[in-house]
């Protein structure tokens, strides 16, 4: 039987009809294919792992689960009234005699190093990277120092409060993470949304009403190092609450592209005293000054000296400066992230419609990425 060329365009695609099956069925639709090994065997085995997408438009069945995970870890979280257990379990004696064993392999590495006996040396970081793999299979936690950590010198910084930002009263930090009850049966939490300040008037779509004067570099800049600057906050916020406050987040960016932060806390805090925190918080960019552009476009660029293993200059051959240099030279910081003067609080009680819906909103995916 001969199809004619519209009876095959409408014949589904292999790899759809795989897709569209997946989605069906709720499993992930673009596994990765891991190759297994059996060390006793030597048997090799093909295992399907899930992408574990988080974007909908990637992986539905993925994005779904990942989503349903948030709901109920910010649901089960956020009105917590009982401290979480964290004691680690107690190292078991497989796991402390791994741990003699590293600290004597790190000595030996050391001398060796030290002693200028290379090759003894290549073999012990060898020994000392197996024995943390074998560490970790065990279920250990956390960093080991490195064999050779490079012993890099840090700029002293001045730690001296900037003298724009108020002040903060300081309280120890208490190990308590559960906020108080109110009236025997209350326990508060909050839902927070923190934003950045204004660079110029934006009309309804969010771009500037004048592209002249709207503070497109500081937009830019505040944006790259939002993320330092909710860090900074939550240190604030834990020093003048004394508790160590938990918190589920979410960062979006608004209509104008700038970053804002949606938040559920754990515990309630008054709405002064987060306006005080957000005001008082700011974080100090010690890079070197990148006002101006050394190199124009269309003018020949830095090029990459194998044998200096650095960038030169096109004309001079003059090695650029390095990061390292440019950075010990700082004595002022080139960008200073601040909020915007808005801050939205709110208190909610758990199992509430109302904290359901803020659930809602720290869960979504609004604004999708392309691939
Ligand atoms: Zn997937």
């Amino acid at each position: 039987m001969t199809e004619t060329r519209a009876e095959r365009m409408r014949i589904p695609l292999a790899a759809d009809i795989v897709q569209a099956t997946a989605e069906q069925h709720g499993v992930c639709v673009r596994p990765f294919t891991m190759e297994v090994g059996d060390p006793d065997t030597g048997e090799l085995q093909y295992v399907a792992v899930p992408c574990g997408s988080t974007v909908k438009s990637v992986c539905g069945p993925c994005a779904r689960k990942a989503r349903a995970l948030r709901i109920t870890q910010c649901r089960e979280g956020w009105h917590l009234v009982d401290e979480p257990d964290f004691t680690p379990d107690e190292a078991t004696t497989d796991q402390k005699a791994l741990l003699e064993l590293r600290a004597d392999l790190f000595t030996a590495y050391k001398q060796a190093v030290a002693g200028g006996q290379l090759d003894e040396a290549d073999e012990l970081r060898e020994e000392i990277t197996k024995t943390d793999e074998e560490l970790r299979q065990l279920g250990m936690r956390g960093r080991l120092p490195s064999p050779d950590a490079p012993a890099k010198k840090t700029v002293k910084r001045s730690t001296k409060r900037r003298q724009d930002a108020p002040d903060l009263p300081r309280r120890k930090i208490d190990k308590r993470t559960v906020g108080r009850e109110y009236a025997g049966k209350y326990r508060p939490s909050m839902f927070v949304t923190l934003t950045l300040d204004t660079y110029g008037r934006v009309q309804e779509d969010g771009t500037p009403v004048n592209p002249n004067t709207y503070d497109y570099r500081r937009a830019a800049r505040d944006a790259v190092h939002f993320s330092s600057l909710v860090d900074r906050w939550w240190q604030n916020l834990r020093r003048v609450v004394g508790w160590d406050v938990q918190y589920f987040a979410t960062v979006e960016p608004q209509k104008r592209a700038a970053p804002h932060l949606h938040t559920a806390i754990r515990g309630s805090v008054p709405h002064e005293l987060l306006k005080l925190v957000t005001a008082a918080t700011y974080h100090q960019v010690w890079w070197p000054n990148h006002n101006e552009r050394v190199y124009q476009d269309g003018e020949p660029l830095p090029v990459w000296d194998s044998q200096l293993a650095a960038f030169v200059d096109p004309t001079t051959r003059v090695p650029l400066r390095s990061w390292d240099q440019a950075v010990h030279e700082v004595d002022e910081p080139a960008h200073v992230v601040r909020y915007g003067v808005q801050v939205h609080s709110k208190g909610l009680l758990g199992g509430t419609e109302e904290a359901g819906r803020h659930i809602g909103y720290l869960t979504n995916v609004p604004h999708e990425v392309d691939r």
